[in-house]
């Protein structure tokens, strides 16, 4: 149970000064997270909300998850997806079967290709580049939009590539990177990163990574992995990393905060519950004044919680993904067609807006 502390004036005025457009401290962020009841931040966070997404709307990308492979070396304590180098159960998807996959999600109107794998030694970068070129060609005149390669697979490819990663970032995105998912990011401190994944990039080889992205103008999200051994002030001082990187360059279209997932998975624990995503939902729309749309991860809350949530700062329902294979993996198995996810929508009390992966409403696609 939540501690019960005496609190001052001084928490209502942040919070009535974040509604009015007002930038709150990390204290004050760390005071609202520790201190403010559940529904005093509702309030607030749904009032920023509605001053940068004023419409009674809420958006959502036809989209899918290919995970080209899951060969990876870097062990994360936290993944059930991964099989390491050489051992039974790992892949990696030929081009004709990506593509035929794309092809399934393009006949159902779909415009977003979430490209994401493991750390594959043997993938450089001449195997995603022939991808990228094969995925342009073979949907030319189409919307394809490839949203790959989270920071640590970038990182990786060139390292593996003996290239820096602004020359990676540049051929990749000349042969069809479009944006980038802001995966990967769990908690932007050293001390949670060292202990649940001690092999990955530190918290500045993220953010580092994002700032070469948005100064070659391509468009990332960023997400927070809570719920591991993170404390809420782990989580604000991830947020303030977010907000600093965002007021510098401004590349970040949307937040996404979703839950630790542990089954089967080497860290193990326990499952952060609904009441714990509604105030980390609500904390992140109040702290990250300047990233225009958060989105809900209802594949791991699953939709009750994700409807709720749109009440909490939350103007986007993310992809339809059409399939899922990492948290999965860690026993969370909820998925959702078109039609399903439209009427969550509006069955929570707002319009439903189809987007591209830049937050643009695709034409004739209104529900
Ligand atoms: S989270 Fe990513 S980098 Fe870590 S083990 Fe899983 S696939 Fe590899």
């Amino acid at each position: 149970m939540r501690e019960v502390r005496q609190r001052d004036g001084s928490l209502d005025e942040a919070l009535s000064r974040a509604a009015d457009g007002g930038r709150l401290t990390a204290g004050e962020c760390l005071s609202a997270a520790q201190d403010a009841d559940l529904l005093e931040l509702a309030t607030a966070a749904d009032a920023v909300r509605r001053r940068l997404n004023p419409a009674r709307a809420v958006t959502y990308v036809v989209g899918r998850n290919v995970n080209y492979t899951n060969v990876c070396w870097v062990r994360c304590k936290f993944c059930a997806f991964y099989r390491v180098p050489g051992s039974d159960g790992g892949y990696v998807l030929p081009i004709e079967a990506i593509l035929q996959k794309i092809e399934e999600m393009v006949e159902v109107g779909g415009t977003e290709v979430l490209l994401q794998g493991g750390l594959n030694p043997s993938l450089k970068i001449d195997w995603f580049e022939g991808l990228f070129r094969a995925v342009k060609q073979r949907f030319a005149g189409k919307t394809v939009t490839l949203h790959a390669l989270s920071p640590a697979e970038a990182i990786y490819i060139a390292r593996i590539s003996r290239l820096t990663l602004s020359e990676t970032l540049d051929r990749l995105r000349a042969t069809g990177l479009d944006s980038m998912p802001g995966g990967g990011a769990e908690i932007l401190t050293d001390r949670v990163r060292r202990e649940i994944s001690p092999y990955k990039d530190t918290a500045d080889e993220w953010i580092d990574c994002m700032r070469v992205a948005h100064g070659l103008g391509i468009r990332t999200t960023a997400t927070m992995m809570y719920g591991s051994i993170d404390t809420w002030e782990d989580r604000v001082e991830h947020l303030m990393r977010i907000r600093d990187l965002q007021d510098e360059t401004g590349g970040f279209t949307a937040f996404i905060p979703w839950s630790f997932q542990p089954d089967g998975t080497e860290l193990g624990g326990s499952r952060a519950g609904a009441t714990d995503y509604l105030r980390t939902v609500a904390v992140s729309r109040l702290a990250l004044d300047n990233v225009p749309h958060m989105q809900a991860s209802w594949v791991t809350q699953g939709p009750r919680v994700a409807q709720i949530a749109l009440g909490y700062g939350l103007d986007d329902f993310g992809s339809t993904m059409m399939e899922e294979n990492v948290v999965s993996a860690a026993g969370c198995r909820f998925t959702m067609p078109i039609e399903e996810l439209e009427r969550q929508i509006r069955a929570a009390g707002y319009g439903a807006i189809r987007r591209d992966t830049q937050y643009k409403p695709v034409p004739g696609a209104e529900a």
